[in-house]
């Protein structure tokens, strides 16, 4: 896919990405933001998402996001989706299936596209890895769009040290650090450095999780009232579960955090013995082999016999 081409002629453009947007949900959709605002001076762009987390606030343009979604559904000519499907990017839902043309671009194995057009390669390591492939002139990159991207990459590759890594990531990844932009603090501000508040509730989860299946999955819940004591919001809780997961013997991780009451999110990682979108998928939510995640109601018990009976059936 070459996006230039897609949009083309257009007089308004409408990106979004999923809720409670990650790394590579806000680079990909700041990337390209950033990229037609620059090919397409005489359109309208807009783009929608929740309120990304503070560490985002590096990105340029990020204080233009549409967080409020208060307008009248309006009929974008066109309306492109990155890193999920429409069943999961909230009230802009309204804008996509009102749009001329829809576009969807994601790496998630789950998702078959719900676009016109789609641009679905599970193999890929991030959403910002295919929105730097379909930004074929790559003259028209700069430092502000080589950054954006470039979070989502090493959000999504944990640095480059997951498996969804490629030669394809590293070139992309060699590539945009050429423009300059001062990438160990990047990777250090976005990624690794964490709150006070943060590695507290992070101390806390550990503490209290609970080994099963004879220490091959591990498994803790934050609920609402620990929550609203250290005073957490959903993102301060990125990177419980792949600590869960470094726990020797594991195979499978499982966080989750309650939503409201008997409501729970869970977010799954494995080794690679277990297909986490599989388990994921199975209640409904999705994801990728070794990280995925769900919404899922009833008392945490349930939840988690519910779970394990589904990645029991993959340990056999
Ligand atoms: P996380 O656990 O970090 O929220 O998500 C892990 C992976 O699963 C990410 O790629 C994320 O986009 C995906 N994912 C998380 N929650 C859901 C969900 O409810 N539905 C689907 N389809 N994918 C999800
Ligand atoms: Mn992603």
């Amino acid at each position: 896919m070459n996006i230039y081409d897609e949009v083309k002629g257009a007089s308004t453009i409408g990106i979004s990405g999923h809720l409670r947007p990650d790394g590579d949900c806000v680079g990909s959709v700041m990337g390209l933001y950033l990229y037609l605002k620059k090919v397409c001076p005489q359109a309208r762009i807009e783009a929608f998402l929740e309120k990304p987390a503070d560490i985002f606030a590096c990105i340029k343009g990020v204080e233009e996001i549409r967080t409020d979604f208060v307008t009248d559904i309006e009929n974008f000519d066109v309306f492109i989706v990155l890193d999920a499907a429409k069943d999961r990017i909230g009230k802009a839902e309204a804008f996509f299936d009102a749009a001329k043309k829809k576009i969807n671009i994601d790496h998630h194995v789950s998702n078959s596209g719900c676009g016109d057009r789609n641009y679905i390669v599970p193999s890929a390591s991030s959403s910002c890895e295919l929105i730097y492939d379909v930004i074929e002139d790559k003259s028209q990159l700069d430092e502000e769009i080589a950054k954006a991207l470039y979070i989502g990459i090493i959000h999504d590759t944990g640095v480059f040290q997951y498996s969804n890594t490629s030669p394809s990531t590293l070139k992309a990844a060699a590539e945009l650090i050429a423009y300059g932009f001062d990438f160990p603090k990047l990777i250090d501000e976005t990624f690794y450095e964490k709150t006070y508040i943060q590695n507290q509730i992070l101390g806390r989860a550990l503490l209290e999780s609970i080994l099963f299946m004879d220490g091959k999955c591990v498994v803790s819940m934050v609920d609402r009232k620990t929550m609203n004591f250290y005073q957490v919001e959903p993102y301060d809780l990125d990177g419980i579960v792949s600590q869960l997961r470094n726990t020797k013997g594991v195979e499978c991780a499982i966080f989750m955090y309650e939503l409201k009451s008997l409501e729970y999110k869970v977010s799954l990682r494995s080794n690679g013995m277990v297909d986490v979108a599989k388990v994921a998928s199975f209640f409904g939510g999705g994801g990728h082999v070794r990280a995925a995640g769900v919404t899922m109601q009833g008392t945490f018990h349930d939840i988690v016999n519910n779970l394990s009976s589904q990645i029991a059936l993959q340990l056999k």
